[in-house]
């Protein structure tokens, strides 16, 4: 962490907790940030959910996120959700590049900066997920990976450099997985990754957030966020239970006090 940052922690509820039952875990966690000032938290729960927690989250500390955005506006793109549309249902915030949709749902290097594109043209502010698989990494491909990820979509960062943004590192083989990243190896990549864009802006470098995903929990939060360039955590399954949440909000606040 660096104080010249503010810290985030976003939570990533997958397809999990789409109606109803997702209003008792987003208050319990609105209940937590009120007290936690200096920390930034969002959680991005199903589009479904997205509406009802707007309305019960108006006012709070606690900011909404969706987990993917269309490109395009509007038109005949069944089954998908504009970044206006997501503004107008009282999302500040949306993920895009997550590694679970680069496998699984076809978002390429450069669909992921036009999603980004778009995010920022709404005034949202994107979460851009960049991360080498497990195959990648064994092969001494992280920092390329990281390269060509980043640099698709680099021009689009830069040229919003002063709005919202952050950019979540999740090494695929730590999603999910209990295999979080040790704090060197997050280093590692983060430090890459600000130096990286560095290179193009200075401005953007120092400012933008960078969030460590893969099995964030809150056994290991701090040693992660307390690395100088984590700036907070994207947090999947711990995130949607709020005695595994909790501790992760808590122990990054901890290190902002210290
Ligand atoms: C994620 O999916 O973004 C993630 C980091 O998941 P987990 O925390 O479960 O590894």
């Amino acid at each position: 962490m660096n104080p010249s940052r503010r810290p985030l922690i976003a939570g990533n509820w997958k397809m999990n907790l789409g109606g109803p039952e997702s209003i008792g875990l987003a208050s319990g966690i609105a209940r937590v940030a009120r007290e936690l000032a200096g920390l930034d938290v969002v959680i991005c729960p199903p589009f479904t959910a997205l509406a009802a927690l707007a309305a019960e989250l108006d006012g709070g500390p606690l900011r909404l996120g969706a987990q993917n955005v269309h490109s395009k506006t509007s038109g005949a793109f069944t089954g998908e959700i504009s970044a206006d549309m997501l503004v107008a249902t009282g999302c500040t915030w949306v993920i895009v590049g997550h590694s679970e949709r680069r496998q699984f749902f076809g978002d390429t290097d450069s669909w992921v900066a036009e999603k980004a594109q778009a995010a920022f043209k709404a005034k949202l502010a994107p979460m851009v997920c960049v991360g080498e698989t497990e195959a990648q990494r064994e092969a001494g491909e992280t920092l390329a990976v990281l390269e060509r990820q980043l640099n698709a979509v680099l021009p689009v960062l830069v040229a919003h450099a002063r709005a919202p943004m952050a950019i979540a590192y999740e090494p695929v083989w730590a999603i999910g997985t209990g295999k979080a990243a040790g704090p060197a190896d997050a280093e590692e990549a983060h430090a890459f990754i600000r130096k990286y864009i560095a290179g193009t802006s200075e401005e953007l470098a120092a400012r933008v957030r960078v969030l460590y995903g893969g099995s964030v929990t809150g056994a290991n939060a701090r040693d992660l966020l307390g690395c100088a360039n984590v700036d907070g955590a994207l947090v999947g399954g711990a995130s949607i239970a709020i005695e595994k949440f909790e501790p992760i909000l808590r122990a990054s606040h901890a290190l902002t006090l210290s």
